[in-house]
């Protein structure tokens, strides 16, 4: 409330504000943005109906009725440069006829989950997630490549190097500086493995400000792309025979200060409850591997050869497998879930880990750290997997369940059983 007050009078107040951008996501992760002008909005903030129903994967027509509800906490002044002058941005909470939180919206069942369950009784879900991508010559790198095949690499140097006046140096420093601006803490940036390819690394925050900040780094990175001719790219797997692109997602939980995934003399310093939220993660590997690689591309990135894995196992050093844990200490103690697409909804994905690690089941199969088990390769194999599992019922509801696997069905039937070697222009959708 107090955060409201002061953030209404800063509005209202401050005169080089002229509108303000609402931004939500819809069931898939993409963002929607809406401008407001100032003036209506600081009237009408707590009345702002939209229709749902040309929202992929929100309601049906007959109850399209939504509202949007401001998160005052999220709310983030933005480089003139970069969005326009004038405006600030604000995450917004879709809100059914009822007043509840809408089921479609995955930020609402996030924060409600996290709030409810954890933070009311002093516990944080913290997240951090290492988000690659590439860099391609052209505004619409994507879009011609249904003509064209290929994607143009801009760069000349390579992994952590870069030569004087290289775009893709160029694009990191201007993110970055973006970032910084925006309120991220950034702690390292570089060029990737691959060709033209980057990551930006920042620090971890509890898990609805972690989802928010991967949608903005995303729409950062494409601003500032576009800006410059180019294309930021978060497909998984653009180019076959580099690298792909993921969003290692490293998780912790703390209280009161004290990281509860951290013990001195655990195995790999990792407390009970850091291996039980392993162990069912593990369990339901398979279950929610659409929901963690959510596109036909994110497939062919799940290859060991390439750094990402394949394998539904747990390891200190092994890059292959689903689940890492990075060594740390008692501050920087986490879980690394490695098997996640950058493309993925990223507060499907921090909920999806989440509510898994701490709620799932727990197998009684022997040696399930290390067994022999593998991620689905392909999107048929994942749809079969998440539409047969009872957990992801339990973790979405029939209906959000139902919707999500019908958009992603739909994207899957776009492409051929068999894709190749090489990457199908009905891959390249949407991201
Ligand atoms: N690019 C690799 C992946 O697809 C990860 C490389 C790394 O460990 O940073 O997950
Ligand atoms: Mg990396
Ligand atoms: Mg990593």
């Amino acid at each position: 409330e107090v955060i409201k007050e002061e953030r209404l009078a800063y509005l209202i107040e401050e005169k080089r504000i002229k509108a303000v951008t609402l931004v939500f996501s819809d069931l898939e992760g993409r963002l929607h943005m809406l401008d407001y002008d100032k003036k209506f909005f600081v009237k009408s903030y707590d009345n702002l109906t939209f229709d749902g129903s040309s929202i992929r994967g929100f309601t049906a027509q007959k109850e399209s009725d939504l509202r949007l509800g401001i998160d005052w906490t999220a709310f983030y002044w933005v480089p003139a440069d970069v969005f326009g002058p004038g405006k600030v941005l604000v995450f917004a909470e879709v809100i059914d006829k009822n007043g509840d939180f809408y089921i479609g919206d995955l930020r609402g069942v996030l924060k409600n989950f996290a709030k409810e369950q954890f933070e009311k009784n002093g516990y944080t879900l913290n997240a951090a997630n290492e988000i690659e991508g590439f860099l391609f010559d052209g505004v619409e790198a994507e879009r011609t490549f249904h003509e064209t095949g290929v994607f143009e690499y801009v760069n000349k140097g390579g992994y952590y190097h870069s030569l004087p006046g290289d775009p893709l140096r160029e694009f990191i420093d201007t993110c970055s500086e973006i970032q910084r601006a925006m309120g991220f803490e950034n702690e390292k940036d570089h060029p990737e493995v691959a060709p033209s390819q980057f990551e930006i690394n920042y620090t971890y925050g509890d898990v609805v400000t972690a989802a928010d900040q991967i949608q903005l780094y995303k729409l950062i990175c494409r601003q500032v792309a576009t800006q410059m001719g180019m294309t930021a790219s978060f497909l998984p797997k653009p180019v076959t025979g580099v690298n792909g692109s993921g969003m290692h997602t490293n998780v912790s939980i703390t209280k009161n200060g004290k990281n509860l995934f951290y013990d001195a003399k655990g195995q790999e310093t990792t407390s009970k409850l850091g291996w039980t939220f392993i162990d069912r993660i593990l369990t339901h590997g398979n279950d929610i591997c659409l929901l963690l690689n959510a596109s036909v591309n994110s497939y062919r990135r799940l290859d060991p050869h390439f750094e990402a894995p394949n394998q539904i196992k747990a390891s200190a050093t092994d890059r292959g497998s689903m689940v890492r844990i990075p060594i740390g200490n008692e501050k920087s103690a986490r879980v690394e879930v490695r098997s996640v697409g950058p493309d993925a909804n990223p507060y499907m994905v921090l909920y999806t880990v989440f509510k898994t690690g701490l709620d799932g089941e727990i197998s009684k199969m022997k040696n399930l750290r290390q067994a022999e088990r593998y991620l689905p390769d392909n999107i048929y194999t994942a749809l079969e997997d998440f539409r047969s599992a009872t957990w992801t019922t339990a973790l979405l509801g029939e209906d959000v369940k139902a919707r999500y696997a019908d958009l992603k069905q739909a994207s899957a039937d776009r492409c051929p059983r068999l894709l190749g070697t090489v990457v199908k222009a009905c891959e390249v959708q949407f991201h």
